[in-house]
Parts: structure tokens; C-alpha cells; sequence
């Protein structure tokens, strides 16, 4: 299941990159380059400017220009360095606050769509969600990686080729030695794109690992067990042991990266000081004027700050950031889950043809070389004990996962040829582990509404359906006290989630377990309401209390994966048996409920 990763180089993942960030924001990214262009030759117009003010200054001083002259060369200065500054302004406000932040929503976004299109089964893979994990870190690196890119082509590359060419001119072997103080760093830069990538790859488990010790520490839902059970030491020790771990990985990296930038540092000294000395000649020499002596020192402070800058900070944020792109790309090019178009035609109804399902890193199979037809208007029951493969087998029953061997069709459709999409339209399902969306509680029953239904009538109805009091909870009321709202119990959100269900056009409904906080009674007068609104759809019920499997038009009984037996509730019950065992040991419990039904 797990998919070969491909290790993209620095220029690959430039290549890749370009294009999607690009896409993302086009107009800006246009205008982001066109800014650093501008901005970059700004810098070598100071420079001009400066020695034609102090050659100017030369001249006033042996009466070979006047005020006048030098006035107008101090303004034309002021005027190039004020515009400088202005540019500066325009062009890290539409960097960092308008390309940034819009490129990383449409990165979010484009993550969100491949997600969408990965086969559901990929999140039971601990690699792939490591994976995930590591995806998310590369939704901040690309922009950020992409516009320092922008800075050292668009506005660096300009500055550099501009003031390269104009020191050429004075003096080749300036511009060589400038040149030759670069080599050490860039080679510095390639040790540190490793250690940084290596770092990315051992941290993204740590990662996810120390960030769930976090949630249970800090979020609501672990909160009460965590403090009552007094598990609070136990987590916090973990996070405090996963944390140290990922602080030591980081500061080795840190330290490796830091002894590299001492070296860059005395590299950049010196080639700072063999261009002083070579400029200091060149002018003793007269091969330069006083002017470009001034303007060009001047500017050496300023191309060797600009040099550290790209190496020291941006090329190494850029390495840095570079083992979080790749994972980006990664997940992006994995495998989707495609196929054809299609209509699921019920009456044909659901059935699995020898299927076998064994979970990532598991040896034994959930679910069993199994076979089972559900006809149009058949209600089945899903009965066995914990761990028996029923959750497995709904999962493959509505597609959800595909089977590993065998098929299983839908409507007539083949679950591994045709498109996720076209095999959930009609079918609507309720989950053991269903959600509590922190929304309203319209917006709880409606999430699952398609065209046809809509409105707070619909969901209304199906809140009904579902036994949901409402007393005094209006549709507008926001479920989740974090948002300022109201909280449900247990029984509560159990029926929302049933209404969800209900609330969903389908021509296949399945029940997987969602009634377990709702007593034994509530639950057989709501499995009788569903089995109502299952007529003439195919429906699957899981359960684990026979009083409600009682009431499908068959029961198939699983055990490790297999179907061990399979008939109504009076031919299961008249042999002996698995079902016949359970019902024994749920009999006394049935029989008082049945009293209360009557009552
Ligand atoms: P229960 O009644 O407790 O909900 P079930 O009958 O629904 O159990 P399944 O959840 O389908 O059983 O599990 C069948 C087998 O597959 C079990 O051995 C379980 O440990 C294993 N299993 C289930 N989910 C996963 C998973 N995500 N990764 C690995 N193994 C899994």
C-alpha cells in the first residue's frame, strides 16, 4: 500500500513548484517579479548616483564644476535612495501580506482536493499519515520558498548582474574575487539542504506523536478522562519525552548548520578585504576615480550584507524548507483513487463476490473470502462479537474501501472500477464513530443533504425521525460550547447523526452501530422507525444487540471475517450456534424491554 517516493532535487523541486505557486496567484506572482526587478536596479542606481555626487564633489573642489552641479547630483542621490525606500515598502507589504497569505489558501485548498481523491483506506496507513503530516508543514515552505526564489532571481540576480557589469568595467578582477568569496558558502548550503532534509524525515513522526499527547492533554474531549483517570502525568510524560527528542534532532541540525556559517563568515571577511585592498590600488593607481572608489566601497559593505543575507538566511531557510516541499510534492503525486461514471441501479441491489480485506501491516484478514447479496427492499443484520470484521465489511460493502481480493458491486457497480464519486450518491450511512460538528444544529443534519433536500423543514423531519427531542433548542443553535453555544449528551448527538443519515438521499442506507449511548428500548423503537424508512432500499444494520438485529429481514452472523451462519432470527435461534449463544446470554434483557414495549 505504501506508494515509492520519488526524491525530487533542488531544481526539480523548483520545477514543480514554479508552476503551482503560479497558478495559485498568477497576477501576483507577475507582479511580485516586475517589483524586485525595479527594487534590484534601485540598488545599482545608488550606486551610480553615489559616484557621480563624489566625482562631482571632485571636481567643485578644483574648480571644475559648481554648486549647482553637486546640488543637482545630492538630489538626483536623495531621489534614487527615497524611491528606494518607498519600493522597499510597496514590495515587502504585496510579498508577505498579499502573495503570501494567498498562496498558501490555494495550496490548503489544492491539499484538500488531492485528500479528497486518495483512497479513504490510505488513512488507516500510520506512513501515510505521517506523510499528511509532513504535507501540511510544506503548505507554509512553498510560498515562502517560492518568493525567495522571486527575490534571488528578480531582485538579487538583477542587482548582482547590474553592479557585476558595472565593477567588470572597472576592474575584471574585483568582480572575479567577489565571485570566488561566494563558492565556499553555496557549497556550505549543500551540506545544510541535507542535514535539514534528513531532520524533516526523522521529526514528522515525533511530530505527530508529541502533537496527540498535546490533544490529550489540552483538548475537551480528553479532558474529563484524562484529569479523572489521572492520566495527566501519564501524557504529559510522553509529550515531555517525545518533546526532547525532537528539541535534540533539531539542535544537532542547528549546531552542524551554525559551525558551517562560522566558515562562511571568515570566507566572506576575507573576500571582503581582498576587494578593499583591490580597490584601494586601483585607485593609488588611477585606474578608478576618486568617485567610483567611494561609490564602489560604499556598495562593498552592502554586496557582501546582501550576499550573507541570501546565504546565510534566505538559501537556508530555502534548505531548510526543502524536505517539507518534497513531502508537499509527495502527496501530491500519490496514487488516486479514479475510475468511471456511473448510476447505481438498486434494483440490482449490493453484493460482495468472494472479497478478503487485510488492514495495512496486518497479517490476518478482517473480513474473509465472503460473499453476500442484498436485494432491493432487504433489510440485512451485521451480527458477531468485537473484532468479528463487521465495520470492515459495511467499509467494503459501501466502498469505501475496495476489496484486496474478490469484487463487490453497488447498484450493478464494480466498487474497484467506478469513481468513488458516482458510488456515494446513493448511499447515505451512520457511524460507531460519528462526528460532532461544532455547528449549528441545522448545519449537523444538513451537512449530508444533496439538491433535492434542503431547507430546515427537511432537516427538521428527519430530526424527528430519528427521535430527537428538540425541546428548546432552536435549528440555529450552535452545538459547541468553544463557539459560545450549547452542548448535547451522548443519546443527543447519537440521533443528530442518525437524522444526518436519514436526512441523506439514498437508495442504500447503512446503520453501523451508532445507537450504543441510547438505551436498549430507545434503540429498538428507532431500528424499527429506520427499518420504516429502509422500505424498498437496500439496508444494512450492525449491532451488537439482537433485539434490534431481530427485526432485519435476515441476519448473517461473522466471526474472524467469515460468515458463519445466516437466516431470520427464528431459523438462527431453532439451531445451535453462535447467534443462538448471544441471544441466550441477551435473552433476560429482551424480555423485560419486550414487557415495556407493550406497557
Ligand atoms: P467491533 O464490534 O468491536 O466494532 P467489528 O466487528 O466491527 O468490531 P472491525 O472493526 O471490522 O470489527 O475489525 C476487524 C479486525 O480488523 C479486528 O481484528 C481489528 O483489530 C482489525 N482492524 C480494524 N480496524 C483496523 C485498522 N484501522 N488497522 C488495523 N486493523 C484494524
Amino acid at each position: 500500500m505504501n506508494e515509492e517516493k520519488k526524491n525530487y532535487t533542488f531544481f526539480e523541486v523548483i520545477a514543480r513548484i514554479i508552476p503551482i505557486q503560479f497558478q495559485s496567484a498568477p497576477f501576483n506572482c507577475i507582479l511580485e517579479n516586475l517589483l524586485a526587478v525595479i527594487h534590484g536596479l534601485s540598488f545599482s542606481l545608488t550606486v551610480v548616483a553615489t559616484q557621480h555626487l563624489f566625482d562631482t564633489i571632485a571636481k567643485a573642489a578644483v574648480n571644475e564644476a559648481g554648486f549647482q552641479d553637486c546640488l543637482v547630483s545630492l538630489l538626483l542621490l536623495s531621489g534614487v535612495t527615497f524611491g528606494q525606500q518607498i519600493l522597499n515598502g510597496v514590495h515587502n507589504f504585496h510579498g508577505t501580506g498579499i502573495l503570501f497569505p494567498k498562496s498558501m489558501g490555494k495550496l490548503t485548498v489544492l491539499l484538500h482536493r488531492k485528500l479528497k481523491s486518495i483512497d479513504p483506506a490510505q488513512f488507516e496507513n500510520t506512513d501515510f499519515l505521517d506523510d499528511l503530516n509532513k504535507a501540511r508543514e510544506g503548505i507554509r515552505a512553498i510560498p515562502l520558498f517560492c518568493m525567495i526564489l522571486y527575490l534571488c532571481i528578480s531582485f538579487y540576480g538583477v542587482y548582482f548582474l547590474s553592479i557585476g557589469v558595472y565593477l567588470f568595467t572597472l576592474k575584471p578582477m574585483l568582480l572575479i574575487t567577489l565571485l570566488l568569496a561566494f563558492i565556499p558558502a553555496i557549497l556550505a548550503q549543500t551540506i545544510q539542504v541535507r542535514v535539514f532534509t534528513r531532520l524533516e524525515e526523522q521529526s514528522a513522526p515525533l511530530r505527530r506523536e508529541n502533537e496527540y499527547y498535546q490533544k490529550t492533554i489540552c483538548d475537551r474531549e480528553y479532558f474529563k478522562e484524562t484529569r479523572i483517570l489521572g492520566a495527566f502525568s501519564f501524557f504529559n510524560q510522553l509529550f515531555t519525552g517525545t518533546m526532547e527528542l525532537l528539541t535534540c534532532k533539531i539542535w544537532k541540525a542547528e549546531m552542524k548548520t551554525a559551525l558551517l556559517k562560522l566558515m562562511l563568515n571568515i570566507t566572506t571577511f576575507a573576500g571582503m578585504g581582498a576587494s578593499a585592498y583591490l580597490l584601494f590600488t586601483a585607485t593609488m593607481n588611477g585606474e578608478i576615480t576618486i568617485g567610483m572608489f567611494a561609490a564602489v566601497f560604499a556598495a562593498l559593505g552592502q554586496i557582501f550584507a546582501i550576499m550573507d543575507e541570501i546565504v546565510g538566511k534566505h538559501v537556508s531557510s530555502m534548505n531548510k524548507d526543502i524536505g517539507k516541499v518534497n513531502n508537499f510534492l509527495h502527496l501530491l503525486d500519490m496514487h488516486e483513487r479514479t475510475g468511471l461514471d456511473g448510476i447505481p441501479d438498486f434494483t440490482k441491489g449490493v453484493a460482495a463476490h468472494g472479497i478478503s480485506y487485510t488492514y495495512p501491516g496486518r497479517e490476518k484478514p478482517a473480513v474473509k473470502n465472503l460473499s453476500l447479496n442484498l436485494a432491493e427492499g432487504e433489510t440485512i443484520a451485521i451480527v458477531g462479537e468485537n473484532g468479528a470484521g463487521k465495520s470492515t465489511l459495511v467499509r467494503l460493502l459501501t466502498g469505501i474501501y475496495r476489496p484486496l481480493k474478490g469484487r463487490v458491486t453497488i447498484g450493478g457497480l464494480d466498487t474497484g472500477e467506478i469513481a468513488p464519486s458516482s458510488l456515494y450518491k446513493g448511499i447515505s450511512g451512520v457511524f460507531q464513530k460519528f462526528q460532532r460538528y461544532k455547528m449549528t444544529l441545522e448545519e449537523n443534519v444538513a451537512i449530508s443533504g444533496s439538491p433535492t433536500k434542503a431547507g430546515s423543514h427537511q432537516a427538521e423531519s428527519a430530526l424527528r425521525e430519528a427521535g430527537f427531542e428538540k425541546g428548546k433548542i432552536r435549528m440555529d443553535d450552535m452545538l459547541s460550547p468553544e463557539f459560545g453555544g450549547i452542548d448535547l449528551s451522548g443519546g443527543q448527538w447519537q440521533r443528530i447523526a442518525i437524522a444526518r443519515g436519514l436526512y441523506r438521499v439514498n437508495g442504500f442506507i447503512v446503520l453501523d452501530e451508532p445507537t450504543s449511548a441510547i438505551d436498549p428500548i430507545e434503540e429498538t423503537r428507532i431500528y424499527k422507525q429506520f427499518q420504516r424508512l429502509a422500505e424498498g432500499k437496500c439496508a444494512v444494520v450492525v449491532t451488537h444487540r439482537l433485539g434490534s438485529a431481530k427485526l432485519a429481514d435476515r441476519i448473517v452472523v461473522l466471526d474472524s471475517g467469515e460468515i458463519v451462519d445466516m437466516g431470520t432470527h427464528d431459523e438462527l435461534l431453532s439451531r445451535p450456534g453462535k447467534y443462538a449463544d448471544m441471544w441466550v446470554a441477551q435473552a433476560q434483557w429482551y424480555e423485560r424491554e419486550e414487557e415495556k414495549l407493550v406497557r
